[in-house]
């Protein structure tokens, strides 16, 4: 047999959005190389990373943008949705206007991008409980409401980082496939 090693069968846009300092570059790198970083510089600059999995015995390379500091309102460009198939939309469960802001976020991705996206609403930075500023039933509520998937994540300790991205991963390729 040959070697398929390289063979990649679908390759899925997934765009991160939410306010500044939620936490989505740290997601993202936990998700792409499973590392974590306090210093939220590190990634500044990088367009997007890719990942590769198997989804029901296909090859599955995920490519995760990320905004390189354009969180200001409106300030996020046409360019950045195009093409996406998922998003992640992130809130930081310590900073309540990060969650207010959540509808407005919404808004602008369902102006620009396709009418059939896969969102996930994602509660990050849930190791910090003791400073939570956003009920898990609020945002589940909101969810709800909104026809999103949610889950809370913790990006520093890896906690439904996976299961985040596997969910919008899988539910995508159950829509094209
Ligand atoms: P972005 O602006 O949305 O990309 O946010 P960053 O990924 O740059 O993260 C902003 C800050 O929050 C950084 O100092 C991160 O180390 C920190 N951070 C990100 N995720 C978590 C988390 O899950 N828990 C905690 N405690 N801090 C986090
Ligand atoms: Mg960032």
């Amino acid at each position: 047999g040959g070697d398929f090693s390289n063979k990649i069968d679908y390759v899925f846009k997934i765009v991160l959005i939410g306010d500044s300092a939620v936490g989505k570059s740290q997601l993202l790198a936990r998700f792409a190389r499973n590392e974590f970083s306090l210093d939220s510089r590190s990634t500044i600059g990088v367009e997007f990373q890719t990942r590769t999995l198997m989804i029901d015995h296909k090859s599955v390379k995920a490519q995760i943008w990320d905004t390189a500091g354009q969180e200001r309102y409106r300030a996020v460009t046409s360019a950045y949705y195009r093409g996406a198939v998922g998003a992640m939309l992130v809130y930081d469960i310590t900073k309540r206007q990060s969650f207010d802001h959540v509808a407005r976020w919404l808004e602008e991705l369902r102006g620009h991008a396709d009418k059939n996206i896969v969102i996930m609403l994602v509660g990050n930075k849930s190791d910090l409980e003791s400073h939570r500023s956003v009920t898990t039933e609020d945002a589940k509520d909101f969810a709800q409401r909104e026809n999103l998937f949610f889950m809370e994540t913790s990006a520093l300790e890896a906690t439904n980082v996976e299961p985040a991205f596997i969910t919008v991963l899988t539910e995508i390729y159950r829509v094209v496939s």
